[in-house]
């Protein structure tokens, strides 16, 4: 009789022993779907990874004219952005040059930069790289950011305004696309302090009126 009980009793430990298991384990499964969830969702908040999926299905436009720098140009490393968080503006820095020679000059051997987007002294707007890849044109933001380069007819870097014109279509469109905000536009001078866009850098007022245009 004496060890029965005994038995029961070591029984009923056990399957509490179970249960407390079981919770347990419960427990620690909950806390990894829960962490999991917070980095997942971290990850996605912090470099807006919908809008690659966005750039993965993404409709150009025709006034936009597509043409990629061959793969396996040193200017274009295959690499996928993170995530989508700023459109970065730069200048060429080569007064008089036409989209066409900067998209050319890109697609040289020994070229190891290019942006997503240049638009020329008449407006035209070329697309260089596949908006979910990286463009190698603002540095450390390269990993998170769509670059446009601007043309300019003189040193001052101050755009046509045909140009202007079109960099306001194109990041306008770009904007909407992406459920971005003008605030979310920066100058390569914002990204490492380089003079670039130049004559929005020399002229911030400009670059206030810019951003007042979108
Ligand atoms: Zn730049």
């Amino acid at each position: 009789m004496g060890s029965r009980k005994m038995s029961k009793g070591r029984e009923n430990r056990r399957k509490e022993r179970r249960i407390k298991r079981r919770k347990r384990l419960f427990t620690l499964i909950m806390e990894l779907l829960i962490l999991g969830g917070l980095v997942f969702g971290g990850y996605k908040y912090f470099f807006h990874r919908d809008r690659l999926e966005i750039a993965e299905n993404i409709q150009l436009p025709d006034w936009i004219d597509v043409q990629y720098i061959d793969e396996g140009n040193p200017s274009r490393t295959g690499l996928r952005l993170d995530g989508i968080n700023n459109i970065v503006i730069h200048y060429v820095g080569n007064p008089g040059t036409t989209a066409q020679q900067n998209r050319d000059f890109y697609n040289h051997e020994d070229s190891d930069v290019c942006s997503h987007f240049v638009v020329g002294i008449d407006g035209e707007i070329i697309n260089c790289v596949p908006l979910y890849e990286r463009s190698s044109a603002s540095n450390h933001r390269n990993h998170d950011t769509i670059s446009i380069e601007v043309c300019h007819p003189d040193e001052s870097g101050k755009f046509t305004e045909a140009s202007y014109d079109s960099l306001i279509k194109l990041t306008d469109w770009l904007l909407k696309e992406f459920g971005m905000k003008p605030e979310d536009v920066i100058r390569h001078y914002d990204v490492t302090g380089k003079e670039c866009p130049i004559y929005y850098v020399k002229n911030p007022d400009a670059w206030e009126q810019f951003l007042a245009d979108l």
